[in-house]
């Protein structure tokens, strides 16, 4: 089946899933979105893009941002952040301030906010400016000098997160932070902030089916950092469903809070999909079952 016809089959069957699931609310800002929005692109190894639905509509991508954020702390530093940070599922809620004092302020994994948190903060140390650090990337992957922040969303984020201020300053009083707590809590909810669409997103992704290589044909992280961010994505990107999503779609992704999924295909492509209403988890409903048809009629998993 060629691309774009795969595309409008699976936008057809996961049109009635769109509307499904509850908007974010805990960011007032995110809650204003048309829960029926759905779009999802693609972008192959070999510079093809296609798309349907939304998929040219700016979007916030929330927690996506994460996987962009260690990419370049891995570049610009190495393995060293592993040192602040797990890699092991967390099987808790992304906001979880249980597991954090349990495990003495190292976060479970990169993909829940106290260890993108952790990331930010070290990212900071290392460009003086985390938050432009991680837009920028997004526009020379994504090939659009469009993407950008919401500094509506940022505002709401920054009135509401009593959550993530207690998580950081959890992670502060373990020793485990360089920075001011505003200042990391900043970047990251700036960061948290990105908007771009599926297009852009699923191109900004594309480096990880190509193990490493950037749009230009650069190396932006080493073969075996493209292969570790993409084994973190899997079992840790979709939260305490990452073994749900691993059994449904079989791919690393790494969701947000705005609806949106990013998954890799190895060697094939990256997929952006698109849906307001989130599962239980903070998963766009819509997204999983979009990639669940996506693996399921391609056969493309990595298992
Ligand atoms: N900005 C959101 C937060 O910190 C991101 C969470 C998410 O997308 N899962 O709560």
């Amino acid at each position: 089946m060629e691309y774009q016809q795969l595309l409008e089959h699976i936008r057809a069957e996961v049109v009635p899933a769109a509307g499904r699931g509850r908007v974010a609310d805990y960011i007032p800002a995110l809650a204003a979105v048309d829960p029926g929005r759905f779009g999802m692109a693609v972008a192959t190894v070999d510079g093809e893009v296609y798309g349907t639905g939304d998929w040219r509509l700016p979007l916030s991508i929330q927690s996506v941002s994460k996987v962009f954020s260690l990419a370049l702390v891995l570049r610009e530093d190495g393995e060293k952040i592993w040192s602040r940070v797990g890699r092991e599922p967390s099987g808790h809620p992304f906001n979880s301030l249980l597991q954090l004092e349990h495990d003495q302020g190292i976060p479970r994994n990169p993909f829940i906010n106290a260890g993108a948190i952790v990331v930010t903060d070290r990212l900071l140390t290392l460009t003086g400016d985390a938050r432009s650090a991680v837009r920028d990337f997004l526009r020379t992957e994504g090939e659009s000098s469009a993407v950008g922040f919401d500094p509506v969303v940022a505002a709401s984020e920054a009135d509401h997160g009593h959550r993530n201020a207690a998580l950081a300053h959890l992670i502060a009083s373990y020793g485990n932070l360089e920075n001011p707590v505003p200042d990391v809590l900043d970047h990251y909810t700036w960061q948290c902030s990105v908007v771009m669409t599926c297009r852009e997103l699923a191109l900004a992704g594309r480096f990880l089916a190509r193990h490493g290589t950037g749009a230009s044909g650069e190396r932006i992280l080493s073969r075996s950092d493209a292969k570790r961010l993409n084994a973190t994505m899997l079992i840790g990107g979709t939260y305490d469903s990452a073994g749900e999503v691993a059994y449904r779609v079989g791919l690393p992704a790494k969701s947000g809070v705005g609806g949106a999924i990013l998954a890799i295909v190895p060697n094939r492509c990256a997929v952006a999909v698109w849906g307001p209403g989130l599962d239980a988890s903070g998963n766009s409903v819509a997204g999983l079952a979009a990639l669940d048809a996506f693996t399921t009629l391609t056969g493309w998993s990595v298992f």
